[in-house]
């Protein structure tokens, strides 16, 4: 059945100073996208093949680099964010670098009113604006001044050094969707940038250690629950690889159980291989939810439920449970779903399932 969407897993060859532990981070420097830097140098008039200087108005606190040429399309291409969306301070250098009326007017409704509507919501960009507005006169110098610093992205690595400790894996779903203000396809920058990688190239990136404790426990006989649907799996298959070498060195592991969801078997479910080998030797429990495969969606906090009765022993021996996903959505119906347990299984009120979520 296909799909239109792409994960990637990209492996990456670590440089000899970079070491990590499964559940850590690799952070990304991307590179903006031909197609977009053609986009600004199209706007303004520009060669990417020419030099530029930039001087700073305070001396020493650009983050750029000040006061020599470099390539216009090393700017361009590796130093600035070129999509973010554009603040009220932008619209309004916009606005008094217009002259037209009619252009400094539909502005000034979009700097106004129209704020939350047309440029927070659909994430519009100074670079759609200043497409959409041909009159707006905003020099390269000002657009270079409201474009942020390229700044990294932070992926989970998806292996775990103990199967190969100068390399690890991310595993990434590429961005590439309906603008939502209507124009076009919106490309994320870092994953449509890893997805065009080749085999052989160089990326800057470097390993880091979160700070949430999202670290396998210290005795590997204590219980783990682990919860991640679509890519929040990545830090999990770093910990069942993990889990996999220590058992093949016989070291004495706790119960681990993982929740998977995705929307159907035959499209996006990512490791499934390797996955159910690992449960087939033990190595987790497997159990997953697919939300379009049947006429119900499910979702891994309806299979948590269902799996209450082996669950709760787990919990109740100190189980450490670890969620990696949707913050938005996935994150509190997860919650909801644990707490209710611990009520019921308790028998205490929602405020103190509540306290003993947020104690962990
Ligand atoms: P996805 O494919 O959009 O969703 C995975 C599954 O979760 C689908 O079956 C989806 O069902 C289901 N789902 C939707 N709403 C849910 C809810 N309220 N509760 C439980 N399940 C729900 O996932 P994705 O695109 O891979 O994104 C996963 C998230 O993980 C992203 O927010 C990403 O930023 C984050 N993340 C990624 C990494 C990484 O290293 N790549 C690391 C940490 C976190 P439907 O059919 O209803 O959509």
């Amino acid at each position: 059945m296909p799909s239109d969407r792409s994960t990637r897993r990209i492996k990456v060859k670590l440089s000899p100073d970079q070491s990590y532990t499964a559940g850590d981070h690799l952070s990304v420097v991307p590179r903006n996208a031909p197609d977009l830097v053609r986009r600004v140098e199209n706007r303004f008039g520009l060669q990417s093949a020419g030099l530029v200087r930039l001087n700073s108005a305070n001396e020493g606190h650009s983050a750029l680099p000040t006061g020599r040429p470099i390539e216009l399309r090393t700017l361009l291409e590796d130093l600035i964010e070129l999509q973010s969306p554009a603040s009220r301070r932008d619209m309004n250098l916009l606005i008094k670098h217009t002259r037209c009326p009619d252009t400094k007017g539909k502005l000034e409704a979009m700097a106004g009113d129209e704020f939350r509507e047309k440029i927070q919501s659909k994430r519009t960009s100074i670079l759609d604006l200043l497409e959409e507005f041909p009159a707006c006169e905003l020099p390269f110098a000002v657009f270079l001044e409201t474009c942020p610093n390229m700044v990294p992205r932070y992926y989970s690595i998806s292996s775990s050094p103990k199967a190969g400790a100068d390399r690890c894996t991310i595993t990434v779903a590429v961005v590439d969707d309906i603008a939502r203000n209507g124009k076009g396809t919106y490309l994320g920058v870092c994953s449509n940038y890893l997805a065009g990688l080749k085999e052989g190239d160089s990326l800057h990136a470097a390993t880091r250690h979160p700070s949430a404790g999202f670290t396998l426990p210290e005795d590997p006989t204590r219980p783990i629950i682990m919860i991640g649907p679509g890519t929040g799996i990545a830090p999990f298959r770093g910990f069942l690889q993990d889990r996999a070498a220590d058992k093949e060195a016989g070291t004495e592991l706790g119960k681990a159980v993982l929740f998977f969801g995705c929307r159907h078997p035959e499209q996006d479910y990512i490791y499934r291989e390797e996955l159910e080998a690992w449960a087939a030797d033990g190595v987790c429990d497997l159990h997953t939810a697919f939300s379009r495969a049947g006429k119900e969606r499910v979702y891994v906090q309806d299979v948590l439920r269902e799996q209450r009765a082996s669950i709760w022993p787990m919990i109740e021996a100190g189980a450490k449970i670890y969620v990696c996903g949707d913050g938005g959505h996935m994150e509190p119906d997860v919650r909801r779903a644990l707490t209710r347990i611990y009520a019921e299984e308790k028998d205490v009120s929602a405020d103190e399932a509540d306290a003993w979520f947020n104690g962990m």
